[in-house]
């Protein structure tokens, strides 16, 4: 199976305005999480690799507490383009929700530097994130599938565990530190904000942002400094004006 065809199964592009899944050049090492107002709240961890994004469903804010584990649900890879991508997703239709760009950077894998993808294999995948909120090592481990008598079995279960290296960035006894950034780094737009469709951001995969976005990532440590002074969103004249037809609303 192609690999993005999961993803274009799930959606009915002539509704939704996330966009249609292609692979991507296998070069770039981008990360980017996605808040993601569904059913439930969760955070939508993206790691770059071999063209398109690996993809975790983490059912609560990423932990800085090392001891504190965050069930992270594997789920379809991701086109690049997704990178970008902020707005409204039409309730009735996959991840119908609001979409809000929660962090952005590069990732670099801390095990197998030459092959994370067995380290992804193997359900073992260390990373270093070089990001606005997150930073420093964080552990991806899958669980174990059991069996119908409780044993660990051979299948590959879906469910991994997100959890905080011990290291500089990490914050004992403050699990839900992370909750306090509330607002897009992209547009610096809250949920809210974000779902009345605020400042006409509409989601437009024409215009190149994702190419934009990586080329940010890729020089983001060099620039880091300089955006932590930012007043104002990066690409905000990117957006064009609400669209006449009304979004629907969830
Ligand atoms: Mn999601």
């Amino acid at each position: 199976m192609a690999r993005l065809s999961l993803y274009n199964k799930k959606r009915d592009f002539s509704l939704t305005k996330e966009p249609a899944g292609k692979v991507g050049r296998a070069k770039g090492n981008s990360f980017v999480i996605q808040r993601h107002a569904a059913t439930r709240l969760h955070y939508d961890l993206r790691l770059e690799l071999d063209g398109v994004y690996k993809s975790w469903a983490v059912t609560k804010v990423p932990s800085l507490d090392p001891s504190v584990k965050r069930l992270a649900v594997e789920v379809e890879d991701h086109p690049l383009d997704y990178g970008t991508f902020e707005g409204t997703i039409p309730g009735g239709q996959y991840g119908g929700g609001t979409v809000q760009l929660w962090d952005q950077g590069t990732w670099t894998p801390k095990l197998d530097e030459q092959s994370p993808q067995e380290d992804l294999r193997k359900g073992h995948l260390k990373v270093e994130l070089d990001g606005e909120r997150m930073h420093g090592g964080w552990a991806l481990i899958r669980l174990r599938e059991k069996d119908k008598f409780g044993r660990p079995s051979k299948r590959e279960s879906r469910n991994w565990l997100l959890i905080k290296e011990k290291d500089d960035a990490a914050q004992y006894g403050e699990a839900d530190a992370l909750l306090a950034a509330d607002i897009s780094v992209k547009t610096g737009r809250t949920l809210d904000e974000i779902a009345a469709n605020k400042n006409g951001a509409v989601w437009n995969s024409n215009r190149g942002d994702a190419a934009e976005a990586r080329a940010k990532a890729k020089t983001s440590s060099a620039v880091s400094a300089k955006k932590k002074t930012r007043k104002t969103p990066a690409r905000r004249k990117t957006f064009k004006k609400p669209a006449s037809k009304k979004r629907a609303k969830t």
